[in-house]
């Protein structure tokens, strides 16, 4: 036996067996979906078999009529799915059934509480899939053979789903797929015509391919008994429909299938484009971002159909990358059927088509965040943040992405990000020229930075931007409604009108007074420093940095830093300090050069700390606070306690 052909036993990934023992608890109570899973898998497994004999009709086998047949057997206790799709080789078997081959496992399984409600919520959001054939089922048998591989290359896999599964090769003369589901003493109630009619009817009716039950008529006069095959869903494709006769439970059902989502969805958009150019759009915008929102390479994405044929799945030509949490279909009227992936990259038509939708896509945002308020908070707690790339992404649609925006500002220091630019600019002072923001690492660092002393005090509102991709956001997003965007830790603060003429004369006379002490600072901080000057931002704190006007943002150039990036380095700050305060002025009256230059070096470690940035050398700074605290009298050597 080669091992190839040998019949072997596996242990599950330690992750599948945790998952099913989670799933069969917690989706006991909506045990029937099973059905809608496996159903939903063979009819993601007809896709694929299309779209693969586009370029290979032979995959067919001559027979290409498509359908899934479910059959139940009283006697044995068993219901079987079965679908002449793509099928599965014995090593995509072991990958796709014995693995959780999804992104963002690990993270799935690290965010379970152990609380049963919530984990139940989680799991519903993870996707179960095939793995749900256990809430109803003590063994499950599948069989299996890929298209195109000869009937010797069967495989077959089976389960009881307590921790290892057998794999063996078999003859399998048709391609496609078999589940039998060894049902679990009491759950006899599914081993009926009507039942299970119903429950594709409720979960499947929109699959496009013929879902089929047998049908047995027995002729009584004759003693004859035939068995015909009867449709059992609609079969028609739901996007097709028109909007009236479609119900709100089709469309929930539709979407969980073509999402691989349990949950209902946010908000769906469903449109059907004449002119020029014929299609349809059904999308819909998840209630929940998927673990693998991060991934750009994310799978479910948007199916790209032909006069209802399927025709390919999430081709990243469809919509651009910041959309890709959008779930749906698009049927094009006017396509070619025998469309391949390279045709697909320059053909003027799905431009039209991409272009078309990104605009009914943000139509419905804006629609959201103008009548739906509660939902488009949820859309941006789930989204903000790949929005945000969008203005980087999408040239062409950057004023009206930036409209959608939200942000959380110094108007109410909420980290929860709700406010519009278009609030901000309505709020804008008298005289106010620019838009003003602050980056930093995170939000308690930008909310507390000492840069935001002076807007506090004049009550000029600063956007305060905590997530990583901010950082490019600042750099894409240079305007908006004709106002500049302003960093406030970047180049001289310049208020424009808002400048109190008394305070700036005051710092320019600082200016004079000080010079000779800003200049020592500087030699003592050397390399650290490219300027040493005075402020007026500050009102309370003693110092802080600045980037130079034409050098990148401080934080930006940490975030660079910290992803090893070489930016050229010699952007080096600028060290500003309040002459009013008071260890300005103590730095001023200090004669002592080693005092001095500690307080100096200290000023600028408190700076760069109080930005979120990270000191080079943590330890010396405690010293050398410390050796000040001494310092201070009352905390002398002579006062250490003696304990004998
Ligand atoms: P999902 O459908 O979300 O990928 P499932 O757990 O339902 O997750 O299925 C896991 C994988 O197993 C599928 O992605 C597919 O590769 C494979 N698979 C399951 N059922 C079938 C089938 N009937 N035909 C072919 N492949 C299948
Ligand atoms: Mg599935």
């Amino acid at each position: 036996m080669t091992t190839e052909t040998h019949k072997e036993t596996l242990g599950f990934q330690t992750e599948v067996k945790q998952l099913l023992d989670l799933m069969i608890h917690s989706l006991y109570s909506n045990k029937e979906i099973f059905l809608r899973e496996l159903i939903s898998n063979g009819s993601d497994a007809a896709d694929k078999l299309r779209f693969e004999a586009l370029s290979d009709e032979a995959l067919y086998e001559n027979d290409a009529e498509l359908k899934i047949w479910i059959n139940f057997d009283k006697d044995a206790n068993t219901i079987t799915i079965r679908d002449n799709g793509i099928g599965m080789s014995r090593e995509e078997v072991i990958e796709n059934i014995g693995t959780i081959a999804k992104s963002g496992t690990k993270e799935f399984f690290k965010s379970l509480t152990g609380d049963k409600a919530k984990d139940t919520q989680l799991i519903g959001q993870f996707g179960v899939g095939f793995y749900s054939s256990f809430i109803v089922a003590d063994k499950v048998t599948l069989t299996t053979r890929r298209a195109g591989l000869e009937a010797s290359h069967g495989v077959k896999w089976e389960s009881n789903g307590d921790g290892e599964y057998s794999i063996e090769t078999i003859e399998r003369s048709q391609h496609g797929t078999e589940v039998t589901l060894h049902l679990r003493s009491g759950e006899d109630e599914f081993l009926s015509e009507y039942r299970l009619q119903n429950i594709v009817k409720k979960y499947s009716d929109h699959i496009t391919l013929p879902i089929v039950m047998p049908k047995v008529t027995t002729d009584e006069e004759k003693d004859e008994t035939t068995i015909e095959e009867e449709v059992v869903n609609a079969a028609t494709a739901l996007w097709a429909r028109s909007k009236s006769e479609i119900t709100e439970e089709e469309y929930t059902e539709f979407y969980k299938h073509v999402a691989h989502d349990f949950e209902a969805p946010l908000t769906r958009i469903h449109n059907k484009v004449e002119g020029k150019h014929e299609y349809t759009t059904l999308l819909f915008i998840p209630a929940r971002a998927p673990f693998d929102l991060w991934d750009r390479n994310n799978r479910h994405g948007v199916k790209l159909y032909v006069r209802r044929i399927f025709i390919m799945d999430d081709d990243e030509k469809l919509l651009p990358p910041y959309l890709r949490f959008i779930r749906g279909v698009i049927d094009s009227n006017d396509l070619p059927l025998n469309i391949s992936r390279e045709i697909l990259q320059h053909n003027k038509q799905i431009d039209a088509i991409r272009s078309g939708t990104v605009k009914k896509i943000l139509s419905a945002l804006e629609g959201l965040a103008k009548n739906e308020a509660e939902k488009y908070t949820t859309f941006w707690s789930q989204f903000g943040k790949v929005m945000k790339e969008g203005v980087i992404d999408d040239a062409g649609n950057k004023e009206r992405i930036a409209k959608l925006l939200r942000f959380s500002t110094t108007y109410d220091d909420n980290p929860t990000q709700a406010i519009s630019l278009e609030d901000y600019v309505g709020r804008m002072q008298e005289g106010q020229e620019q838009i003003y923001y602050i980056t930093a690492e995170n939000f308690a660092a930008v909310k507390n930075s000492p840069h935001l002393e002076i807007f506090r005090k004049k009550n000029i509102e600063v956007l305060l931007l905590a997530e990583q991709i901010d950082e490019w956001l600042g750099s894409h997003l240079t305007e908006f409604d004709g106002k500049k965007l302003q960093s406030v830790t970047k180049g001289e603060l310049d208020l424009g009108s808002l400048e109190n003429e008394e305070e700036k004369q005051q710092a320019e006379k600082a200016s004079d007074v000080l010079k000779p002490l800003l200049e020592k600072v500087k030699t003592v901080l050397g390399e650290k420093v490219s300027d040493v000057r005075v402020t007026y931002r500050l009102t309370s704190s003693p110092a802080c940095l600045v980037a130079d006007s034409n050098a990148m943002d401080a934080s930006l150039e940490r975030l660079l830093k910290s992803s090893g990036q070489n930016f050229g380095g010699g952007n080096k700050p600028i060290l500003e300090v309040n002459p009013q305060h008071p260890i300005v002025a103590a730095l001023k009256e200090e004669e002592d050069e080693n005092r001095f230059n500690d307080w100096a070096l200290t000023l600028f470690d408190q700076a760069l700390l109080s930005e979120g940035g990270q000191l080079d050398d943590p330890a010396m700074f405690v010293k050398r606070v410390n050796d000040m605290f001494v310092s201070m009298g009352n905390l002398s050597s002579s006062r250490i306690i003696t304990f004998d």
